[in-house]
């Protein structure tokens, strides 16, 4: 018996315990190694011309056989010599596939080997690793066995055929570890579907199955029928990739068919990203947008991700590196050869090629919902209604890292024409006169519409966004500006919309009324800290608004946030002085009744909190108040 060399049985032992976490990789393995065999025997065959492939089919076959306890991967590939079996498989991290890589420089040759380690991801499942080969060039048949850690023999073998036999003996079944699924057709076929689905060539599998015998002519009613099992071979990977397909060979239905089969998704996608990068990085996308939110999408248990394949092979199901939060929504996969695989191949190393794959996949989805915008405004539309909130607290996320990625990508609804804006439309749309882009808070579009500072800019002529997500205001203050106009909650005080005829009349009102404003504030007792008149207020008695950088809305948001401190807005009462009301008050002013005066501001007070969708301090005073008019 020949011993491993030098430290290979650490390696070894290593390799069985520590460097997969999953068992059933090694298939995997097994299954990249005989596509690799195939590749090169291929590459040979068009290579050298004394070579030929006479016709016979390039295939893996999986063979479980349930009485012996084996289980055979068969390949037609390159075969290994006796000296190849030794190099190759008696020398732990030596990879045989480097090796022909380095020696035949070409573009054509799609290798997965690597390390030097997958083949003895075996012993993990394996007591026994037989391996017969017959090399494609060179004498007679070989054969490699090993039990582990103790070493190898070679003999030689009997093989007709040109390739290899790698089997396994199954480790007997513990309470843990259920070694006998690797004997079962259907989770054979699983795992092929799952990690090696777009493997070039064939893998092939025998498979029994059962069916109705045909009714006999001479059946009675109480007939029932039997059943008869048969064997059928088949096909188990799908081989050519979709995304591997020119784009314009595959349908619409194609993508789409794909996109719900592999993301279980039942409806179909809102749209398909189909993208391929040559140069600095080169990998091919195939992204998805979806119809629908899934149901856990807003909770902490979704998990973002595209799928990563290193030449057809599944690397990671969930890649989260490749997706920043804001696009996290994105479904797809992405294969690329460009990308550092650690020694299990399981886990990515943080290198820079992903950051680089990770940074163009951004940009081309950005590209790509600006063009839906732009060409399929309704699916667009759509779209946002499930994923916008997503895109908006992505710019509103890490201090606002994110804004200019996204800014175009929101949408707002228009007080003034009644539909969903972008800010460059808004902007667009702006009179010349305009100094802000003006925006109402709260938690709904219609009675936004009504406050009496939407109207009035409305009334000027000018648009009002109706904002009714909670995260839309933090949003535009972290957007701050677009286009050089600076975004001003029509609540916050002056809106600088007054021409010069206006604000000389709004001053004079101002000192004309100087003494009953100032009791007006006295009596609200540091619940505002101004009371001011105007004429512009249109039907409304009264306005509030708040100063400074804590708007109402702000104040009503952050006040519901568990543990949060409470954040007062300032606030200004602005009053109607064109509304009865004014004059009411004026009376009570000039009658010196304080106690009325104090009773009247209470309630336009309260009042204007309920217009604005405030809650009240104190509900039972107000409608006692209400109670004593009525009287
Ligand atoms: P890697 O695939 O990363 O090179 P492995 O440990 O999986 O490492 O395999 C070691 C080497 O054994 C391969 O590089 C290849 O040269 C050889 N080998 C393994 N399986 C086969 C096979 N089915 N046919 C021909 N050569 C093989
Ligand atoms: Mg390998």
């Amino acid at each position: 018996m020949r011993k491993f060399k030098a430290e290979s049985q650490k390696l070894l032992d290593l390799m069985i315990h520590s460097v997969y976490t999953n068992k059933e990789i090694f298939l995997r393995e097994l299954i990249s190694n005989a596509s690799d065999a195939l590749d090169k025997r291929y590459y040979l065959s068009m290579s050298q011309e004394n070579i030929s492939l006479d016709g016979e089919e390039l295939a893996i076959r999986i063979t479980p056989n349930a009485a012996e306890r084996t289980l055979t991967i068969s390949d037609n590939g390159c075969g290994m010599s006796d000296k190849e079996l030794e190099s190759n498989l008696g020398v732990i991290a030596k990879s045989g596939s480097q090796d022909f890589k380095q020696v035949n420089v070409s573009e054509n040759i799609d290798i997965i080997g690597q390390f030097g380690v997958g083949f003895y991801s075996a012993f993990m499942v394996a007591e026994q690793v037989t391996v017969i080969s017959r090399p494609l060039q060179g004498e007679g048949a070989w054969q490699w066995q090993s039990n582990g850690a103790e070493g190898y023999t070679i003999t030689p073998a009997e093989k007709e055929q040109v390739g290899t036999d790698i089997i396994l003996k199954l480790r007997e079944d513990t309470e843990n570890d259920r070694y006998s699924e690797f004997l079962q057709e259907w989770r054979l076929a699983q795992l092929v579907k799952n990690y090696s689905d777009y493997i070039r060539y064939p893998i092939r599998m025998l498979r029994h199955k059962s069916r109705p015998k045909p009714r006999p002519e001479n059946a009675g009613e109480d007939y029932a029928p039997e059943f008869e099992t048969y064997t059928e071979e088949e096909i188990l990977n799908s081989m050519a990739p979709l995304w591997k397909r020119n784009q314009n060979e595959v349908s619409a239905e194609e993508y789409a068919d794909f996109y719900k089969n592999r993301f279980h998704d039942g409806n179909p996608p809102a749209k398909t990203i189909f993208s391929r990068a040559e140069g600095r990085v080169s990998y091919t996308a195939l992204l998805f947008v979806p119809g629908r939110a899934p149901w856990d999408y807003y909770s902490r248990d979704f998990q973002k991700g595209l799928a990563l394949y290193a030449s057809g092979v599944l690397i990671q199901e969930k890649c989260a590196d490749l997706l920043p939060d804001h696009f996290s929504f994105i479904r797809g996969v992405v294969d690329s050869e460009d990308v550092s695989l650690n020694l299990s191949r399981e886990m990515l190393q943080q290198d820079h090629q992903m950051k680089k794959i990770a940074a163009s996949l951004e940009k081309k989805i950005k590209s790509e919902l600006l063009t839906m915008l732009k060409n399929q405004r309704e699916d667009y539309e759509s779209f946002f209604q499930e994923f916008g909130r997503q895109l908006k607290f992505g710019a509103y996320s890490d201090f606002g890292a994110h804004r200019d990625m996204l800014a175009d990508l929101l949408l707002f609804w228009s007080g003034k024409e009644q539909k969903m804006l972008t800010l460059e439309e808004y902007a667009a749309a702006m009179p010349a006169e305009q100094k802000y882009i003006y925006y109402a808070a709260g938690d709904d579009v219609q009675r936004l519409a009504k406050l009496p500072a939407s109207q009035l800019v409305l009334n000027k002529g000018m648009d009002v966004l109706l904002c009714s997500e909670d995260v839309d205001e933090f949003v535009l203050q972290m957007v701050g500006v677009y286009q050089e106009k600076e975004f001003k909650n029509v609540n916050s005080g002056d809106l600088e919309l007054a021409n010069a005829e206006e604000k000389e009349a709004a001053a004079a009102l101002e000192e004309q009324n100087k003494d009953l404003l100032a009791a007006m504030e006295k009596a609200l007792d540091g619940k505002v800290t101004k009371v001011t008149a105007s004429t512009l207020l249109g039907d409304h008695a009264a306005s509030l608004s708040a100063q400074g950088p804590v708007s109402l809305e702000m104040e009503k948001v952050l006040s519901k946030m568990p543990g949060a401190e409470q954040v007062k807005s300032q606030q200004v009462l602005e009053l109607n002085a064109n509304h009865p009301v004014f004059a009411a008050l004026d009376r009570a002013w000039q009658d010196k009744d304080e106690d009325k005066l104090a009773r009247y501001a209470a309630l336009l007070y309260d009042q204007a909190r309920l217009v604005e969708g405030l809650p009240l301090e104190d509900p039972q005073a107000f409608a006692a108040l209400i109670c004593q008019l009525m009287q």
